[in-house]
């Protein structure tokens, strides 16, 4: 039981508020650090599948989740130009008792902050982290106003870019996929179907689902280009990029596109699997560094993994913490239990824009067997993904 002890978490995202409150639940004391002034999230939307939603359930928010989420119906596979059916995955049909969501994920993190405040984590804004240093003594975090902490246990949620991951790992180097994403939310029309929509076509996809009650829209739109992009989630674009990249695409895209007044363009980058995860300080090992979410594994979007995955890392790292007696004992436990998980989520997230993006006539091809596939045995296509969707990871306590 090793959270007795005060632990820092670097980062108030969703892997880091949710670890906070999973371990001041267990009876940590536990301060998150953010470098923003405020929890204030750009809007974009989520899918809280069940494998994450499993631990919303378990931290005592599934009610939460609920309320603030649009519960997911089917997923349909749609043939981008004519916007024929191309496979249906019936999830309110094949998978009832499992939660499916779609969520803003501005409520999400508003959610995690208000829930972990009210077990007693104190949040501490405008700390943005410069370097950790690894000393024979413990973790060193310096953060950019000059401030030098001794966190007895600092775990690092600090996302894509984390400084956490560098300390442990060295400098990463990530590449360029030739792949670029927009978002954007529109408001939804009336009525809008609880559906997660892909539009498919040459060299791009198109996903879209309601969010908030159903009164907006959210668009998430992928072309393949060559000219680099920068990975930020806060770089605007001028819609009509967007539409021309998908004027080839059906009156539904297009409507929806047409509504779009502000996106945002972001390249996809692909990171390596950081290769350590924990440490702990040669001179006194009940003192160390955990990470997990984005700065342990980031993905592609397209499994809608991210969120999902650094929600499982959170309950999988408290227990690791409150049932181990050392550290390092911990910290070995939970890599162990996730790395193989995250890395195969990872792989298949990566192999699964080439599925989208597939051209003439391997795409006539594929679009017929998956038409089959849905036609005759609905259940399949959802099957295939049952080891990522039907994992709870909080079923062992
Ligand atoms: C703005 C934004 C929008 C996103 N939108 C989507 C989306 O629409 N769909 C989707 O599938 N995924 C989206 N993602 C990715 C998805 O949310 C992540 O996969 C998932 O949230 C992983 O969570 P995380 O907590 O590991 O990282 P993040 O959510 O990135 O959280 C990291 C947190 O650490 C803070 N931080 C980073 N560096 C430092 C530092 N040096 N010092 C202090 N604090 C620091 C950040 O400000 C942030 O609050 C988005 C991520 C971001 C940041």
């Amino acid at each position: 039981m090793l959270i007795g002890q005060d632990i820092t978490v670097l980062g108030a995202g969703i892997a880091g508020l949710a670890v906070a409150r999973a371990l001041a639940l267990r009876g940590a004391r536990v301060t998150v650090l953010e470098q923003a002034e405020a929890v204030r999230e750009i809007g974009a939307g989520l899918q809280v599948t069940p494998n994450g939603a499993a631990v919303l359930e378990a931290l005592g928010l599934g009610h939460a989740l609920r309320a603030a989420g649009v519960a997911s119906q089917a997923v349909e596979l749609r043939d981008g130009p004519s916007e024929s059916l191309v496979a249906q995955l019936d999830l309110a049909r094949l998978r009832p008792g499992q939660s499916w969501n779609f969520v803003h994920r501005a409520d999400l993190v508003a959610m995690l902050l208000e829930a972990a405040r009210e077990v007693g984590v104190e949040l501490r804004l405008l700390q943005r982290a410069a370097r950790v240093d690894l000393t024979d003594e413990g973790p060193v975090l310096h953060t950019t106003q000059g401030a030098e902490l001794r966190p007895g246990l600092l775990i690092g949620a600090d996302g894509l870019h984390s400084v956490v991951r560098t300390a442990l790992n060295g400098a990463a180097s990530p590449f360029f996929t030739k792949q670029v994403a927009w978002r954007a939310v529109i408001p939804a029309e009336p009525e809008a179907r609880p559906v997660a929509e892909v539009h498919m076509g040459p060299g791009r996809h198109l996903v879209s689902y309601p969010l908030r009650g159903g009164t907006l829209r959210n668009i998430v739109a992928i072309e393949e280009r060559t000219a680099w992009v920068e990975e930020s989630w806060s770089l605007r674009d001028d819609a009509m990029e967007l539409r021309l990249a998908f004027d080839s695409f059906g009156p539904r895209v297009r409507d929806w596109l047409e509504l779009v007044d502000d996106c945002w363009l972001w390249g996809l980058f692909r990171h390596p699997i950081a290769r350590r995860w924990g440490w702990t300080a040669p001179a006194a090992p009940s003192l160390g560094v955990a990470m997990l979410g984005d700065a342990a594994h980031p993905t592609l979007p397209f499994l809608a993994q991210g969120a999902n995955m650094a929600l499982e890392d959170a309950w999988v790292l408290a227990q690791a913490l409150a049932t181990h007696d050392s550290l390092p004992a911990a910290l070995a436990a939970f890599q162990c239990a996730r790395a193989g998980r995250t890395a195969r989520i990872v792989a298949a997230a990566n192999a699964n824009a080439r599925n989208y993006h597939l051209r003439s006539p391997l795409r006539e091809v594929a679009h017929l067997g998956l038409r089959t596939v849905s036609a005759l045995a609905p259940g399949q296509l959802l099957k295939r993904y049952d080891w990522i969707h039907g994992v709870n990871v909080t079923a062992g306590g």
